[in-house]
């Protein structure tokens, strides 16, 4: 089973607005300072924020990451964090179906009808391909911790 038959995006940028932050580990930076051609302290002082000690993207005035266009949708896609590769691979999804059955919700481009265990197998498959599991809950993001 490949990863586009367990999840497709569909653009909505649902996952890109709210007040959660999405965290920017030292990996995240050194790969979204070099897709903007900038200096990392530059792309910290313009577009990050420290909340509870942990580095994140700034939100823009509509409460949606700051790299979201309505028209294009991620303005940084392949300098995109690592959480943002991940989704919705993250840790509460894979080890928990009711909380696969709210991300559906809440995410159309979870296949509706993909079993818990489909998605858990996929998930993990496609987080150690990509190498997007963490393990530094300092300065990486908590749902990429999966042990
Ligand atoms: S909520 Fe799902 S479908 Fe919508 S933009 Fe995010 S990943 Fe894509
Ligand atoms: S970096 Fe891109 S994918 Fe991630 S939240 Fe911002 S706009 Fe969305």
């Amino acid at each position: 089973m490949q990863t586009e038959s367990v999840f497709q995006c569909r653009m909505c940028g649902h996952c890109c607005e709210g007040s959660g932050g999405i965290i920017l580990s030292p990996t995240d930076l050194a790969r979204l300072s070099a897709h903007l051609k900038m200096e990392p302290d530059e792309v910290i002082r313009l577009y990050g924020e420290r909340i509870n000690g942990k580095l994140k993207i700034r939100n823009g005035n509509d409460n949606r990451c700051i790299f979201f266009t309505p028209r294009r949708g991620c303005s940084v896609h392949e300098g995109k964090p690592a959480v943002c590769r991940a989704w919705p691979f993250f840790r509460g999804n894979i080890i928990d179906a009711e909380s696969l059955a709210l991300a559906k919700d809440y995410c159309p481009g979870i296949r509706p009808d993909v079993s818990h265990e489909d998605f858990a197998r996929q998930g993990m498959k496609h987080l150690r391909q990509e190498d997007l599991l963490a393990s530094d809950p300092s300065c990486e993001g908590n749902a990429l911790i999966i042990r």
